[in-house]
């Protein structure tokens, strides 16, 4: 059977006194909506619980994008910037009051490994143990 002979035989009903309306029929509505084709165009991936952190509904979407850039290393920071070949005097600003030597700004360096970052990271560390040690005694009594 061919397709047109298939489509001859094919029983149309004409509703001759009603105007032909176009029904997008993924959805009960009928109505097309962007959201209802994206929704399917979308292919879901699961997701971490550490991305599923960060891509938080309560947190503003412009640090969860922030912190994504500084997991994924994509800050432009001062190494990215000589990478280009851009001559640049480059000082972290978080080392200019401290007597270290102003360390190349790095990723690493800003959320880890310069002096400012430090502070940060020592003082969760001081009260991670102080909650450690409340819940350890109200074990012990
Ligand atoms: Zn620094």
């Amino acid at each position: 059977m061919s397709v047109k002979s298939s489509i001859g035989d094919t029983s149309v009903n004409l509703l001759l006194d009603y105007e032909d309306i176009p029904i997008w029929t993924p959805v009960e509505t009928g109505k097309f909506s962007v959201s209802s084709a994206w929704k399917l165009l979308r292919q879901k991936r699961n997701t971490s619980q550490f991305e599923a952190k960060i891509w938080y509904k309560d947190i503003p979407y412009k640090m969860s994008f922030t912190t994504w850039r500084a997991i994924h290393n994509r800050l432009s920071t001062d190494d990215k910037i000589l990478k280009f070949g851009i001559g640049i005097y480059t000082n972290c600003n978080c080392c200019v009051d401290t007597r270290m030597v102003p360390a190349l700004e790095t990723t690493e360096h800003l959320f880890y490994n310069g002096s400012f970052a430090q502070n940060i990271w020592q003082v969760f560390t001081e009260v991670r143990h102080q909650i450690q040690k409340q819940h350890l005694e109200k074990l012990a009594v």
